[in-house]
């Protein structure tokens, strides 16, 4: 049977469901379309997937479209992407005009059917050049750290912008000066998905058997796509220090997604740097492998997200909810779910990934303590329940922009 809104009363407490059925019925009837970049791989496709469904149970008609691209495109947009982050890339005249002729063969292909249409991060952000034509609100979910972006890419996407209705960012820091709305919506998990689901023991041992995985040993894990801000080469740098102490393995489990043409590359790099060490083991996983994922977290004796830049980071909060301690780069939404001390370690570099492993590695119950109160903290913070909430809540600051609708509780 797929799960339904009630199944969340269990694990996201009493009262939430509640509150989203009475949220709900000022919304029922309204079509809520999402417009993103690729239906799988990454962040963005893993919450539509669950988001969407529940949306439609609160009596909203949500969708979900992907647009199209070809790797020309892609690369174009990859680069828009590093250089949000702050990376120095070159963008040129043609590469604007891949993307502007991109954008005019998705208008001529796309249904625009929601009231309201959620346009996810830059790749799509030209749609909303429809706007004029048909009305309706329009809002530019971005879930990059935009904090800091190069300019020649940002003043290219901010006339799109700035023809939105509104704004979403993960978290304060990533707001810009626009003359629009902007809302703070930090991303979620989903507790119920074959990702974050309590697993068998049983099933745990098979994966770790299937990946030659020693269990009577120490596993270290990072799950994320092969790209350079998760800094994979420096999880092993890490790793290689933490090895000098304790004879533990190492797990970068990944697989690509296909708006993301540089991930084959970086897993080569990853795959050299790790040639000859068979206690590393780099798993460049399908599609769809989320029981596998979630089996090698929870197999996990520390889970690491070492990234250099983020958005969120989602594999942080999969992973605190299943108590395990995380070690994160202080980087973008890494810094709202892991509080240094608290629920987990915050590190800038790979020496400080080492001492942060060795002493997690050598301390119990300092591991237990961390991954109860990031169990805590991702319960309260940034389950799927409270972004569903805080989306509805979106829907009626627009309608109402005069009546003050308090977001985020
Ligand atoms: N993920 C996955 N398979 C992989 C690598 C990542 O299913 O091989 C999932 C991961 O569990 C998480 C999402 O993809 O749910 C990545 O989201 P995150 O915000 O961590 O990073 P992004 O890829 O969006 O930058």
């Amino acid at each position: 049977m797929p799960i339904q809104l009630q199944d969340y009363q269990e694990v996201a407490g009493p009262g939430v469901i509640e509150e989203l059925r009475v949220l709900g019925d000022r919304v029922a009837g309204r079509s809520m379309q999402h417009i993103n970049s690729t239906s799988v791989g990454g962040g963005v496709a893993e919450i539509l997937t669950r988001l969407v469904p529940l949306l439609r149970e609160l009596g909203l008609e949500a969708s979900w479209d992907v647009i199209k691209g070809d790797q020309a495109f892609f690369s174009v947009t990859k680069a828009f992407h590093n250089a949000l982050h702050g990376k120095p890339e070159e963008i040129t005249e043609d590469m604007l005009e891949i993307y502007r002729a991109n954008t005019e063969m998705n208008l001529r292909d796309l249904n625009f059917v929601g009231d309201v249409i959620f346009v996810h991060d830059p790749q799509p952000a030209g749609l909303v050049l429809r706007k004029q034509q048909m009305g309706r609100q329009w809002v530019w979910r971005c879930h990059i750290d935009v904090s800091a972006p190069q300019a020649a890419v940002w003043n290219f996407l901010r006339p799109y912008i700035e023809q939105y209705d509104a704004a979403i960012f993960s978290m304060p820091d990533f707001a810009q000066r626009l003359p629009v709305a902007q809302y703070r919506v930090a991303p979620s998990i989903d507790p119920l998905a074959d990702k974050n689901k309590p697993l068998e023991q049983k099933f745990v041992a098979s994966v770790l058997e299937k990946y030659k995985i020693d269990p009577g040993r120490p596993v270290l894990t990072q799950v994320s796509r092969f790209d350079r801000f998760k800094d994979p080469v420096g999880v092993i740098d890490a790793y290689r220090l933490v090895k000098k102490r304790y004879r533990c393995q190492l797990v970068l489990a990944g697989g690509g997604a296909s708006d993301d043409p540089e991930g084959e590359e970086v897993l080569r790099e990853v795959q050299e740097k790790s040639a000859g060490d068979p206690d590393i083991h780099v798993l460049l996983l399908p599609p769809f492998s989320d029981l596998e994922i979630n089996a090698l977290v929870r197999a996990s004796t520390v889970v690491i997200q070492k990234s250099v830049r983020e958005g969120f980071g989602l594999t942080v909060s999969e992973a605190l909810w299943k108590k395990k301690p995380v070690i994160g780069g202080a980087v973008g939404g890494i810094r709202l779910q892991i509080i240094d001390g608290v629920t987990g370690f915050l590190v800038h570099s790979p020496e400080g990934a080492a001492n942060r492993i060795g002493q997690l590695l050598g301390d119990r119950r300092l591991r237990e303590r961390l991954g109860e109160n990031g169990y805590l903290h991702v319960k309260q913070n940034f389950l799927l329940t409270r972004q569903v909430k805080d989306y509805v809540l979106t829907v009626l600051a627009l309608e109402h922009p005069h009546e003050s609708v308090v977001l985020l509780g």
